[in-house]
């Protein structure tokens, strides 16, 4: 059985003597056989007739032996004695070379810590597994296994409990697999398993892959902590039906797209390989090296959608909206780009650049337009978040009262805590907060209460179908009435026709946004728009009139609506 998990408690020794060392060692153990077989030979040819005459002369029995002979006899015994001696350490010597040997191989086969094969010995083990296997007229599957979110579990626990994460969970998944399986660590958090089975019994496989899933998602107990833990498990298998022989590495990476593939459709659970993951995966690995180059060369601009107060027509404020004017991709929507960037760790930087782009436009406009600008969960988990955008803030000038900062409800899942804290540094600098996409996620009543939100946007989903469907007619007005209790002011999302304005112009005092009033535009649109509802500021210059007043939609519009 390849998988058992072998701990190397002992470090390996190393005997320190060079080549030269050791070749005089040799010399010196030739010198002492030849001393050791002399002496047996002396031994025999004198100790056969002097021991008697000794043994006589001490009984008194006979005359004393000559003392020539005795000595070399005794002589002869020290020598035996030194040879016996000798031998033996030369035993010792090469038993402890031999352990030291296996030592060394097993450092170079198995992983240290959880004493699995490594990336290193693995591969060629499933490549054996999978030559035996086609002879008994069996499969192989590899599977891959990820720990989700160990990064997490390494930074608040420290590494020693992130290491006793990782042992636990190779016994647990050791325990789960059958005889005759490889079980790899192929690094980090990462563990690749090949078992042989019968083609008919892929279902099989399938249940493994849930048992294992289910073991693995038992607590961790620490003597500190109880760590919760889930895996995303990827699988693929030998195709019974094709000539060539399947290798370990292609398996490896399919099995790896699939786990990948697992994580994106939300973790703790598993996908057998599909050819369009892996095209799947090649866009999204050039998405990344696009939104890369594409930080670097600027490519990224805030676009803004108009907010208006549905009582007055009035034009309030604008939502400044990421755009990716990518060279190779065309026009990409944030809904594409921003989980990337979110996964990438790019996110942070990519926001602050678009803030500060949006702070510059929006020092043009007039004193009464405000500007709201979104922030992702991510951003919400770094500690240092609401002091970079004062400081961006106060760089800019711009007035901290006219900007609006949108959190989304899933913020509110991840740490209260945390957000609560950043939230209430940005309130005391008079920035204002809103819950975006109310009504999509889970916050309670109680959240609510206890955070210092200044508005509630209503989802589009619900506001889209207002008009149409009663229950969401009923939903966007019980959200309304609940904002009116809490004393919390509604902007209503996704307003897309006059049908649907006309329906939450009844609900009371309400801002909107969306498609009825134009689409997201760039800066200098933007400024257009502005300039010709005598909205910039006054230091603002002006520009040429292009677009309809405030609030208005224009004939497009009209039409399309
Ligand atoms: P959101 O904050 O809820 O923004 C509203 C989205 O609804 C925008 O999509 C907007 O173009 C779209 N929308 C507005 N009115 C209508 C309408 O009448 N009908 C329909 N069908 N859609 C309408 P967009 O620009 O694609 O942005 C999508 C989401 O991406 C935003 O949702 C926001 O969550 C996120 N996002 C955009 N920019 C940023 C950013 O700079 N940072 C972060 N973290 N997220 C951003
Ligand atoms: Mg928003
Ligand atoms: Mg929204």
């Amino acid at each position: 059985m390849i998988k058992g998990t072998q701990p190397l408690e002992k470090t390996i020794e190393t005997s320190g003597r060079g080549l030269g060392g050791a070749l005089k060692a040799a010399d010196r153990d030739l010198l002492t056989l030849g001393i050791a077989i002399a002496a047996v030979i002396l031994f025999v040819g004198t100790g056969g007739t002097i021991m008697p005459q000794i043994v006589r002369s001490w009984m008194g029995q006979g005359t004393a032996p000559d003392m020539l002979l005795t000595n070399a006899v005794l002589l002869n015994i020290a020598l035996l004695i030194f040879g016996w001696r000798r031998y033996n350490d030369l035993h010792k010597e090469m038993l402890e070379r031999r352990q030291a040997e296996e030592r060394a191989r097993q450092l170079a086969e198995r992983d240290p810590l959880t004493g699995c094969l490594n990336r290193r010995s693995g591969p060629p083990a499933i490549d054996a597994l999978i030559r035996k296997s086609r002879e008994q007229q069996q499969e192989v599957a590899v599977l891959m296994i990820d720990i989700d979110n160990f990064k997490q579990i390494n930074d608040l626990n420290g590494h020693r409990t992130g290491d006793h994460v990782l042992t636990t969970i190779a016994k647990r998944i050791e325990a789960e697999l059958p005889q005759d399986s490889v079980l790899i660590r192929i690094g980090g958090d990462e563990f690749a398993c090949a078992l042989p089975f019968h083609y008919h019994t892929r279902d099989r496989v399938d249940g493994m892959a849930d048992s294992i899933i289910a073991r693995v998602s038992t607590p961790v107990e620490d003597t500190e902590a109880h760590i919760e833990t889930t895996i995303s498990l990827g699988l693929t298998h030998t195709d019974p039906h094709s000539d060539t022989i399947a290798t370990a590495d292609r398996l490896i990476h399919c099995a790896d797209i699939a786990m990948y593939h697992a994580k994106k459709r939300g973790r703790n659970r598993h996908y057998w390989f599909e050819t369009q993951m892996e095209d799947e995966l090649r866009y999204r690995s050039e998405m990344e090296a696009g939104i890369r180059e594409g930080l670097k060369n600027d490519e990224f601009v805030p676009y803004y959608e108009q907010q208006i107060d549905l009582e007055t027509g009035d034009l309030v404020g604008f939502e400044m909206l990421a755009r990716w004017h990518s060279e190779k991709f065309g026009l990409v929507s944030p809904e594409i780009f921003i989980p990337i960037a979110e996964d990438m760790d790019l996110i942070g930087n990519l926001s602050e650049s678009l803030i500060r782009k949006a702070l510059d436009d929006a020092s043009e406009w007039a004193a009464s337009i405000s500007l709201s600008v979104n922030i992702s969960p991510v951003q919400l988990r770094d500690p240092w978040f609401a002091q970079k955008l004062l400081h961006i803030l106060f760089d800019s000038g711009f007035p901290p009262h006219r900007l609006e900062v949108e959190i989304t409800e899933s913020c509110l899942h991840e740490n209260v805590g945390a957000v609560r804290s950043i939230v209430t540094s940005l309130k005391n600098q008079g920035i204002r907060i809103s819950l975006d996409d109310f009504g999509t996620g889970y916050s309670s009543l109680s959240q609510l209460r206890s955070l210092p939100f200044d508005r509630l946007k209503i989802d589009r989903s619900f506001v889209t179908e207002i008009a149409a469907e009663e229950v969401s007619g009923e939903l966007v007005r019980a959200i309304v009435s609940l904002g009116k209790g809490l004393s919390l002011p509604v902007t209503a999302e996704g307003i897309e026709n006059g049908h649907v304005l006309e329906k939450l112009r009844g609900l009371g005092e309400i801002e909107g946004q969306g498609y009825f009033y134009g689409r997201p535009e760039d800066a200098a649109t933007t400024r257009e728009r502005l300039a010709a509802l005598n909205l910039l500021a006054k230091s603002a210059a002006p520009v040429r009139d292009k677009t309809g007043p405030a609030g208005q939609p224009t004939e497009d519009q009209r039409k399309a609506s």
